[in-house]
C-alpha cells in the first residue's frame, strides 16, 4: 500500500524512513530526495541507498540494462541544436514571428528554458498543437507565434530522437514508458520520498508507474487548516491522493521553545493570540555587508558561549544576494561550510585567451592587439616587456596593427612577435569548433602553464594561492573545451565550420558565471543554505537573512514568451505551465519552513536602503506579537561591536582620537609609525607641514624657466611634483592629436614661413603665392610630426589636419591685414628665440633677489621691430591668460620675455611697446600688456582691452620675487590659483583629493 504522510510545518519523516529502510537488505529500499544536500545527509545517517529525484530515471534504465541506448544531451548542445533548427526555419521562410529575435543568444536561452518547461510538464508537441488549435479568438499574429513555437518544439524532439539523445525530461519519459509495459524488473520493495514539496507532471507520472512495482512512502507538508501555506504542496497532495495513496496525518514531534512553537503552530492561521517575541530577534542593517557582518558577529558571540557550530544555520533566499559572504566569515575567523571562490573570467589566463581570440576576430584592430599584448600571459609566453611597451604608447601613436607590430619587431628584439602573430592568424581562420578546441588545448599544453607557475613560485614572483587559482583556471579551461567538443558533437555541429567570433561567443557564454574555488568549505563550520533547498531540518539557532523587499519573497518576472494570461488559457486547455502566482505561494512556504527550523533562537535580519525596505513578511510577523514588542535593532559595524581584527583596525584607524590602549594595540598590529601615518591626511591641511609641500629650504635656485613660473602660480604643489620631483603622468597618445603637438605644428610652420620673410611687409607681397608657400611649409612640418609618430594619419587625423590648415590660412589673412594697417611697420625680425636654454642664442636672464642671483630661461615665439621699436608675440593655440591674470601678476611669461629683451639685447625699455598673445583659433591678437600710447601706430591695439604696461611689469616683478623666495624656503603648498586640472601629477598625494571627498559629503548634506 502506498502511503502519503501529511506532516505539520517543519516536520519530517526522514529519520523514521531511514530507520525503516535499514531493515531491508541493501538495495531493496531506495531513498529519494530532491537535491544533493539531503543525499549527503541521508548517506551520513545510514546505509540506505539514496538518489536524487532526477537521477531516478537513470537508475531505472540502468537496472534494466538500457544505459547504452541513450545519451544525455548537454545544455549548450540543446541551445546549439535549437539555433540550427531556427537557422533552417529562417532559410525556408518558416520563421516570421520570431525572425527578429531568432539566433540572439538571450532568445535562444529563453526558448531552451521554455521548451524545457513544456517537456517537464509532460506536454507532447501534438498536445500543444491541439491546445493552440482550440484557442478561441486568438489574434492571427499570435497564432503565428504558436505555430512557430510548436514547429520548433516538435523538430527539436524529433532531432533528439534521431540522434538517440535525451534531455532529463526525455529520460523521465523513457523510464515511464519502460515501466508502463509492466514487464520490467526493479529490485526495490519500498521507495521512500522525503523532503519534497512538489512533484511536476513527469515526476507524478513516474510515481504512478513505479507504484505498480513497489511500495511508495512519501512524507510531505500539508495542513488543510492553513490553505494559504499549503498552496505550495496542494498539487502534490491532490495528485497523490488521486493516485489512491493512503493518507496518514502525522503528529508534530519537534520540540521548540514556547514562542517558536507558537509561531510554527499558528503561522498563516486566523484568530491567533499575540505573544512577546521571546527568542526571536530582528536586525536591520544599512547594507548587505553590514547585515552579513551583523550576523557573523552574533554567531561569533554564540560560539564564544560554547554553542556547537553544527547547531547553527544561516538561511538565505539566494546566495547570489550575498557576494563575498565566505570571505567575510574568513575575516571574522568563523568557520563556514561555504567555499571561498573567485570569479573565473577576471583571472589572468581566461583574460589572455579571450583577448587572443578577440584579436583573431579582428586582426587589423590595433586596440585588440594592444589589449592582448598588455596581458600578463602575453608578457610571459611571448617575452614582451609590457612596461616598456606601455611607456612607448606615451610617445608614439599606432594607427594600424602593422605599425605596432613593426615597431615591436624593431624595438623589442627578444619578443616572439612572429610566434604570437602566427597563433592569432591561425585562430582567425574559419574552422570547425573541434579544430578550435584542439588548437587551444594543444597551445595550453605547449605553454606548460603549470611549469611556468612552478618556476615563478621558485623565483618568489608567484604565491601559492595564485598558483592554486592558475591551476583551477587551467583545469576549468580544459573542462570548457571538453564540454564544447561534446556540445558540437551532440548538436551535429562537429563538421560545421564556424568563425572565431562564433567560437568566442560560445566560450564566453559557457564560462560566464564560473568561479574558481580558492578554499573548500569546512564541513564542520557554520552552514549557509538557500531556503529553497532545505526543509524540515532543525537547528537550535537559525539566522534567517535577507528579509528585504524583492529579495524574500523573491521577485519573479512573468515569462515573456508566454505570459500569465496566456498560461491561464493554456491551463484551461490542459497544458499546465507555472504561473507567477505559484511562485508567491512557494516563497511563502519557504518562509514558513525557515521559521520552523529554529528550536531555541530565531534571528531575522534584512538590510534597508533608499531602494527597498523590509519584506512584507516582517510586517506579517509583527501581527503575532504584542504591541510595541517587535522592533528591529539597527546594526552597523562599530568599535563597540566589531568582532574582526581587520575591521577593527579600519575603524580605529579612522577614529579621530583613539585611546591610549587602542593606540598601543594599533602600533603593535600595524607598526610603530601608525600614529604618524594616521595623521598624514590632517597634516596635508597645515601650512607648515611637509605633507602640504613645506619641504624645507634650499637657498640656491640655479635656474627657473618662464613656464615654471607660471606653473608655480597655477599651484605650488603641482610645481613641486612636476618640476622638482619630475614626476609625470603616463598619457598614451591617441588618435586625437595632443594639444602640445598641434601647438608645435603651428609654431614650427609659422617659424619656417616667417623665417623667409623677416622684415618683409607681407601686405606688399602676392597673397596667393604666400598661401602656397605657407601650405608647403605646413605640409613639411606635418609630415615630420607624422614620421616621428606624434600624429596618426587616420581619418580623424586627416580631418584635424584640414582644421589646422584652415587656422593657418586665416592667420595669414589677418597678419597681412595687421601689417598693412600699421603706420609704424613693426615686422618680424626674430623667431623662436631661446634664452638660457641648451644651445640657445641668448644667455640666461639673471635677476637678483635678496642679493642672490637666479637665472631664468624661456623661448620667445616672435619679436617684431622697425629697427628701433619692439613688440613681443606669443602664439597660443589653446587658452591664454585673461586680462585679470595679467594685471594681477599671475601671468609671468610675457613680463619675463620683456625683461629678457631689455636686458639681453640691451633695448631701452621705452622702445619696447609691449607684449601680447596671438590666439590662433580666434585669428586675433588678444590680451597682453601694451603701451597704450602706441594705438595710432598699431591700430589693431585699439580693439583689445590690453593692460597698462608699466603697472603689469611692476606687479609681475613683485610676484617673481615672491616665487623665488618661496622656492628658496621650500614652500610648495597645494593652493591652485584656479580649478585643478583634470590630470595633475600631484592629485593622489595633495590635499585636493581630501577636499573632493569633503565637498562630496557637503553636497550630500545640502541635498538632504
Ligand atoms: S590637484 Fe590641484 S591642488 Fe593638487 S597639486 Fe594639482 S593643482 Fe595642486
Amino acid at each position: 500500500m502506498n502511503t502519503l504522510y501529511c506532516l505539520s510545518l517543519g516536520e519530517t519523516k526522514r529519520n523514521e524512513f531511514i530507520e525503516e529502510a535499514q531493515q531491508y537488505a541493501y538495495g531493496e529500499a531506495l531513498f529519494v530526495v530532491p537535491g544533493n544536500y539531503f543525499r549527503q545527509l541521508v548517506k551520513k545517517q545510514g546505509t540506505v541507498r539514496t538518489v536524487i529525484m532526477d537521477y531516478l530515471p537513470n537508475e531505472i534504465l540502468r537496472l534494466n540494462a538500457k544505459e547504452k541506448v541513450y545519451q544525455r544531451i548537454s545544455r549548450p548542445a540543446q541551445e546549439m541544436l535549437l539555433k540550427n533548427i531556427m537557422q533552417e526555419m529562417l532559410e525556408t521562410g518558416k520563421l516570421t514571428y520570431f525572425e527578429p529575435l531568432a539566433l540572439r543568444d538571450g532568445f535562444v536561452k529563453n526558448l531552451a528554458a521554455f521548451i524545457g518547461e513544456l517537456s517537464r510538464s509532460g506536454v507532447a508537441p501534438e498536445e500543444l498543437s491541439r491546445a493552440f488549435a482550440a484557442w478561441d479568438n486568438r489574434p492571427v499574429r499570435l497564432q503565428e507565434k504558436d505555430k512557430e513555437l510548436t514547429d520548433l518544439y516538435s523538430t527539436y524532439r524529433e532531432r533528439l530522437q534521431t540522434r538517440n539523445l535525451y534531455d532529463v525530461d526525455g529520460l523521465y519519459r523513457l523510464a515511464i514508458n519502460m515501466l508502463e509495459t509492466g514487464t520490467k524488473s526493479l529490485p526495490w520493495k519500498t521507495l521512500y520520498f522525503s523532503e519534497f514539496y512538489q512533484f511536476d507532471d513527469l515526476q507524478r507520472d513516474l510515481l504512478r508507474a513505479l507504484s505498480k512495482y513497489c511500495h511508495i512512502k512519501i512524507g510531505i507538508f500539508y495542513d488543510g487548516q492553513r490553505p494559504e501555506l499549503s498552496k505550495a504542496t496542494l498539487n502534490a497532495y491532490g495528485d497523490l491522493a488521486g493516485m489512491n495513496f493512503q493518507l496518514v496525518k502525522e503528529p508534530a514531534v519537534v520540540k521548540r521553545r514556547a514562542s517558536l512553537s507558537f509561531l510554527v503552530d499558528n503561522w498563516q492561521k486566523m484568530g491567533h493570540k499575540k505573544i512577546k517575541p521571546q527568542n526571536i530577534s530582528l536586525l536591520e542593517a544599512a547594507s548587505p555587508e553590514n547585515e552579513m557582518a551583523g550576523v557573523i558577529t552574533s554567531i561569533k558571540n554564540l560560539l564564544a558561549t560554547g554553542v556547537n557550530p553544527q547547531n547553527i544555520v544561516v538561511l538565505v533566499r539566494s546566495l547570489a544576494d550575498y557576494a563575498g559572504f565566505s570571505d567575510l566569515f574568513h575575516v571574522y575567523g568563523v568557520p563556514t561550510s561555504l567555499p571561498q571562490v573567485t570569479s573565473f573570467s577576471g583571472q589572468a589566463l581566461p583574460d589572455f585567451l579571450v583577448k587572443l581570440l578577440k584579436t583573431a576576430v579582428n586582426i587589423s584592430n590595433v586596440e585588440n592587439w594592444q589589449n592582448l599584448l598588455a596581458t600578463e600571459f602575453a608578457g610571459t609566453l611571448f617575452h614582451i616587456d609590457r612596461e616598456k611597451l606601455e611607456e612607448a604608447y606615451n610617445t608614439k601613436f599606432f594607427s594600424t596593427e602593422n605599425s605596432l607590430l613593426s615597431f615591436l619587431k624593431t624595438n623589442f628584439p627578444q619578443a616572439d612577435i612572429e610566434e604570437i602573430l602566427a597563433v592569432v592568424k591561425d585562430l582567425g581562420k574559419k574552422q570547425t569548433g573541434n579544430e578550435f578546441v584542439k588548437k587551444i588545448s594543444d597551445a595550453l599544453e605547449q605553454w606548460n602553464i603549470s611549469g611556468l607557475a612552478g618556476k615563478a613560485y621558485q623565483e618568489n614572483s608567484l604565491k601559492l594561492a595564485q598558483i592554486k587559482i592558475l591551476a583551477g583556471c587551467e583545469n576549468f579551461c580544459q573542462k570548457i573545451l571538453q564540454d564544447m567538443e561534446l556540445a558540437f558533437a551532440q548538436s551535429g555541429n562537429d563538421t560545421t565550420k564556424i568563425s572565431v567570433e562564433e567560437f568566442l561567443a560560445i566560450c564566453l557564454d559557457m564560462s560566464k558565471d564560473a568561479t574558481i574555488t580558492l578554499q573548500k568549505g569546512n564541513p564542520k563550520g557554520i552552514q549557509v543554505l538557500e531556503v529553497a533547498n532545505v526543509q524540515a531540518l532543525t537547528f537550535t539557532h537559525v539566522f534567517l537573512m535577507g528579509l528585504r523587499e524583492g529579495v524574500f519573497p523573491k521577485i519573479k518576472f512573468e515569462n515573456w514568451l508566454y505570459n500569465d494570461k496566456e498560461r491561464a488559457v493554456l491551463h484551461d486547455l490542459d497544458i499546465n505551465l507555472q504561473q507567477t502566482s505559484a511562485n508567491v505561494a512557494t516563497d511563502r512556504y519557504f518562509f514558513g519552513t525557515a521559521l520552523a527550523m529554529a528550536t531555541e533562537e530565531l534571528h531575522i535580519s534584512y538590510y534597508a536602503d533608499d531602494t527597498a525596505g523590509p519584506s512584507g513578511y516582517i510586517e506579517e510577523l509583527g501581527q503575532y506579537f504584542q504591541p510595541d514588542t517587535w522592533h528591529a535593532a539597527k546594526f552597523s559595524v562599530s568599535k563597540a561591536n566589531c568582532a574582526a581584527k581587520e575591521e577593527l583596525l579600519k575603524i580605529l584607524a579612522q577614529a579621530p582620537e583613539p585611546g591610549k590602549r587602542e593606540t598601543q594595540w594599533l602600533e603593535n598590529e600595524v607598526g610603530t609609525d601608525f600614529s604618524l601615518k594616521k595623521t598624514v591626511d590632517r597634516k596635508r591641511w597645515l601650512l607648515d607641514s611637509p605633507y602640504n609641500g613645506k619641504i624645507g629650504g634650499k637657498e640656491e635656485i640655479p635656474s627657473l624657466s618662464a613656464s615654471s613660473l607660471d606653473l608655480y602660480v597655477e599651484c605650488p604643489f603641482k610645481y613641486l611634483v612636476s618640476k622638482e620631483w619630475k614626476t609625470a603622468i603616463w598619457e598614451p597618445l591617441t588618435e586625437e592629436i595632443k594639444p602640445t603637438v598641434s601647438g608645435d605644428l603651428y609654431h614650427l610652420t609659422l617659424a619656417r614661413f616667417l623665417g623667409k620673410h623677416l622684415q618683409e611687409d607681407l601686405s606688399t607681397l602676392d597673397k596667393k603665392a604666400l598661401t602656397k608657400e605657407l601650405l608647403t611649409d605646413f605640409q613639411k612640418e606635418y609630415t615630420s610630426l607624422v614620421q616621428k609618430g606624434l600624429i596618426a594619419e587616420t581619418p580623424l587625423g586627416l580631418q584635424e589636419k584640414k582644421f589646422y590648415w584652415s587656422v593657418l590660412v586665416k592667420w595669414l589673412e589677418v597678419e597681412i591685414g595687421y601689417q598693412s594697417d600699421e603706420t609704424v611697420k613693426l615686422l618680424p625680425s626674430q623667431l623662436e628665440i631661446g634664452f638660457g636654454l641648451a644651445n640657445s642664442k641668448w644667455p640666461a636672464l639673471k635677476l637678483t633677489f635678496d642679493n642672490k642671483v637666479t637665472a631664468f630661461s624661456g623661448q620667445i615665439d616672435r619679436i617684431d621691430t622697425d629697427g628701433k621699436n619692439y613688440i613681443i608675440t606669443d602664439y597660443k593655440s589653446g587658452s591664454f591668460p585673461s586680462g585679470t591674470d595679467i594685471v594681477s601678476g599671475k601671468a609671468l611669461q610675457l613680463p619675463l620675455y620683456v625683461l629678457a629683451l631689455e636686458n639681453l639685447c640691451h633695448i631701452n625699455k621705452d622702445n619696447i611697446w609691449g607684449a601680447g598673445y596671438y590666439a590662433l583659433q580666434e585669428s586675433k591678437r588678444k590680451s597682453g600688456m601694451w603701451n597704450k600710447e602706441k594705438e595710432e601706430a598699431l591700430p589693431w591695439l585699439s580693439s583689445g582691452r590690453s593692460k597698462s604696461f608699466g603697472e603689469v611689469m611692476e606687479k609681475a616683478m613683485a610676484n617673481i620675487a615672491i616665487i623665488v623666495q618661496s622656492i628658496r624656503k621650500g614652500s610648495f603648498p597645494a593652493n591652485p590659483w584656479k580649478k585643478c586640472p583634470a590630470y595633475c601629477p600631484g592629485y593622489d598625494i595633495c590635499r585636493y583629493r581630501l577636499n573632493t571627498v569633503l565637498n562630496l559629503s557637503e553636497e550630500g548634506e545640502n541635498n538632504e
